[in-house]
């Protein structure tokens, strides 16, 4: 067993360290206060090669592997949570269309994508269907060398900001999960309008719904095999629930290190407040288990990473890393006193922006399930 990071690791994680200090955090409240989307960050994330950690090497990308991936998105948090879902559609896009678009597709979108010019989301959720992902009703009809697309998405990330979406539609609504296909959708194309959101947190990165009535696609923006969308989905949603842990623990790191700076100069009682064990105890608690999640997310992304399974390990950590992470982030809250809940610290945006993990990209019972039924057995649960 062998826990040391090889030096390219390393030095991605150092100078992704040093971005997030010096050109993420300084502006981290500021997209939140003005309600702003952070384009400057993302063009400076796109050419320092953040957003194609994951996009092939030939299409502009850095084609790390993903505990490469795993170690930048845990860096970029630590400065600015919300521009780190920029990086996780980027991963998921990059892993998706590298692998399964047609050349036409890759050419035009991953380069554009990777250099931060270019937005693309993950359309699934619909309105009355998130946990329950094959039950969508969106519907797609060839008609030659077209597809005809029907139907609303909602719930979506960056959406409002997004220039394509890779949108997710029954072909065969009998079929269940075996009738889902994906495509490649440009939202500038007719019969595509979009309706923003209002979040209590991530709200530079603004989320919405979008309407398909009667969108045409050519048959090439056709994601892989027609009906074999559904499985593919899954597998890389696999890996971005390690990424979310670790974005997560990069949030909650920096807080725990913001509230160790302060109770050490916060005095009550003739004493700085980190001479109570009510305060260092906490910290010490939140050290330890993030300590443990680190490595729970790390070795998932080492197991894809070797091609080994990992199911029940990403369930695990879209579960339960999240959770310990808002749990982390409320008692720094609680420790700064009066001042945590103002806007003039960042933690009580850490906690908004954090919470939105608990629910996307599957909500815990869910992860719970996948987890029981690897444990105990898909026949008992
Ligand atoms: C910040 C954020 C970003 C998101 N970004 C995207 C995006 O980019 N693209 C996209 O497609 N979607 C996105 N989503 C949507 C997200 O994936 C869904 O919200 C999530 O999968 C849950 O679906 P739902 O909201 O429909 O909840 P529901 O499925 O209605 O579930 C509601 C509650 O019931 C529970 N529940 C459901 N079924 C069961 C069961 N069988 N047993 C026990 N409990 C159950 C759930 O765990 C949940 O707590 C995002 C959501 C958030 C909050």
């Amino acid at each position: 067993m062998d826990f040391a990071l090889s030096d390219e690791q390393q030095m991605v994680a150092d100078s992704i360290r040093a971005f997030a200090d010096n050109d993420l955090l300084p502006k981290y409240a500021y997209w939140d206060r003005n309600d702003e989307f952070p384009k400057e960050q993302w063009a400076r994330m796109g050419a320092i090669g953040l957003l194609g950690l994951r996009v092939p090497e030939a299409y502009g990308g850095q084609e790390f592997d993903c505990v490469t991936a795993g170690l930048a998105i845990e860096q970029a948090a630590r400065g600015d949570f919300n521009c780190c879902y920029g990086i996780l559609n980027c991963c998921f896009a990059g892993d998706l269309l590298g692998k399964h678009a047609s050349e036409s597709v890759k050419k035009a979108w991953l380069p554009p994508m990777a250099a931060g010019e270019k937005v693309v989301c993950v359309c699934l959720t619909e309105p009355h269907c998130g946990s329950d992902a094959a039950a969508i009703r969106t519907r797609a009809v060839r008609k030659g060398d077209k597809y005809i697309l029907n139907g609303e998405k909602s719930a979506i990330t960056l959406l409002m900001v997004g220039n394509a979406g890779i949108v997710f539609a029954k072909t065969d609504p009998d079929a269940g999960a075996k009738g889902v296909s994906a495509f490649l959708v440009p939202f500038d194309s007719p019969g595509v309008t979009r309706h923003p959101y209002s979040d209590m947190g991530a709200r530079g990165i603004v989320r919405g719904s979008m309407f398909l009535e009667d969108v045409e696609v050519p048959a090439e923006n056709l994601i892989g095999p027609e009906n074999g969308a559904f499985s593919r989905v899954m597998q890389t949603f696999e890996y971005t629930r390690a990424l979310i842990g670790l974005m997560c623990l990069g949030a909650a790191q920096q807080t725990i290190e913001e509230t160790v700076e302060y109770v050490k100069q916060r005095t009550a009682f003739g004493q700085p407040i980190s001479k109570n064990q009510g305060v260092s105890f906490p910290i010490a608690e939140w050290s330890t288990r993030m300590e443990m999640a680190r490595w729970l997310c790390l070795r998932t992304l080492w197991l894809r990473d070797n091609e080994l399974p990992h199911n029940k390990e990403a369930a695990m950590c879209k579960w339960a890393v999240p959770e310990m992470c808002v749990g982390a982030i409320q008692d720094c809250m609680v420790l700064h006193g009066h001042y945590g809940y103002t806007k003039d610290y960042p933690v009580e945006q850490r906690l908004r922006d954090v919470a939105g993990q608990l629910i996307a990209d599957g909500a815990p019972q869910i992860q719970k399930m996948i987890i029981a039924r690897s444990v105990i057995g898909r026949e008992f649960v």
